[in-house]
């Protein structure tokens, strides 16, 4: 059931753009993060595509996401972090996924789903460094890397890394990020003294790589800017958004001053003025909160959507433009011809670009593009 009048389209040339921007700023391998379908631009596509570019490694979150990679073809290296010790560890060691593992609960079932897959789990045991969201509590690592490195012996498991994850990597120069370093640093110096050899410690996410390279270590897990997003605001580093959401006009009226719009009536029309009705809506992932402050582009023009955001339309106060059913509309894109981007929908709502990009409703048809022949011949980025 998707939409016939609204569209995503995907630029595969800027994510493949995005990861050389990404390469070229840390020595370290490259992991692109796909989890929630490559936060809404297409899992596979948005793989392929970022693999193609150099990216050696994928990280999802849950066990279906690296199955689907699997089931696909995908052969790369997969990271799979989000599980609960009743996960089906067997299924993913069969299909040669990595797993995290936060506890000596989760090592115990990866190691129980290795003997029954036939061969040894790679893991990535996971430190909480000081977000206390997913990953060991300090005082449970000397154990957890113990075990681990008596199940390495017993050819049950084999660490293949050690890992954590920063809290606010966007904000450079935190003494937050410093005391995760040390803490990460700590554990990688217990692991060892049990007997760990990881070949991959890995810390940075998008925002890192660009404000932290002491972060970098062996690996980065990129999200954020490999979809074209710059993960510290205010900051440019030449990154290229890969996600287009376009629809039309699917109707205009001209109503006179004082005209009230949608459920509440929350705006009334301040002039006579035209009203272009879009046929998106909360159920598409446009925020019912942004309703009042949020633009799209229509006539090459910024408007203003107004009144209460519907479950599958809103309204725009398009002024005096002469709009016209069917008008082409930019919801956002990269920004380069005035159209709003997804920081500024981010911005708009109160949170931040990958709740917006995530949220997109699965009924707007992704489109995927892989050359831009237009970039490439005029050498714009
Ligand atoms: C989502 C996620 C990432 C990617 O983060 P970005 O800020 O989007 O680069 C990296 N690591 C983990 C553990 C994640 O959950």
């Amino acid at each position: 059931m998707t939409h016939d009048l609204a569209q995503a389209e995907v630029d595969l040339a800027a994510v493949a753009h995005n990861v050389g921007v990404l390469a070229a700023h840390t020595p370290a391998a490259v992991m692109a993060v796909v989890k929630a379908d490559a936060f809404g631009h297409g899992m596979l596509p948005v793989a392929r595509a970022a693999l193609a570019a150099g990216a050696t490694w994928l990280g999802v979150a849950t066990a279906a996401e690296a199955l689907a990679l699997r089931a696909a073809g995908v052969r790369a290296p997969v990271l799979s972090w989000l599980h609960s010790p009743r996960t089906d560890f067997a299924e993913l060691v069969a299909a040669d996924v990595d797993v995290s593992v936060p506890s000596v609960a989760h090592l115990d079932a990866v190691a129980t789903g290795a003997h029954q897959a036939g061969r040894p789990a790679q893991v990535h045991l996971k430190i909480d460094t000081g977000m206390a969201r997913n990953g060991a509590d300090p005082a449970e690592w000397p154990q957890l890397v113990t075990r681990a490195a008596a199940l390495e012996r017993a050819g049950l498991v084999r660490v293949h890394g050690i890992w954590s994850h920063l809290y606010e990597a966007d904000r450079p120069g935190s003494p937050g990020t410093t005391a995760q370093q040390d803490a990460f640093a700590s554990a990688l110096i217990r692991a060892m003294a049990a007997g760990l050899r990881p070949p991959l410690r890995h810390l940075a996410n998008s925002a890192a790589v660009f404000s932290t390279p002491s972060t970098h270590y062996d690996l980065v897990r990129t999200g954020l800017a490999l979809y074209g997003v710059e993960p510290v605001p205010g900051r440019e580093h030449d990154l290229r958004p890969a996600l287009t959401v376009t629809t039309e006009v699917a109707a205009v009226r001209r109503v006179p001053a004082g005209t009230g719009v949608s459920y509440h009536h929350a705006y009334k029309t301040a002039r006579p003025t035209t009203l272009a009705l879009l046929p998106l809506g909360f159920g598409d992932g446009l925020p019912r909160v942004t309703a009042g402050r949020a633009e799209v582009l229509l006539g090459g023009r910024r408007c203003r959507v107004v009144g209460r955001i519907c479950m599958d339309q809103c309204v725009v106060d398009a002024g005096d433009l002469p709009v016209a059913a069917g008008d082409p509309v930019t919801v956002f894109g990269p920004g380069e011809l005035g159209e709003p981007t997804v920081a500024d929908w981010a911005g708009w709502a109160g949170t931040n670009p990958h709740e917006i990009l995530t949220g997109l409703g699965g009924r707007i048809p992704r489109h995927h593009r892989s050359h831009d022949r237009t970039r490439q011949l005029t050498g714009r980025h």
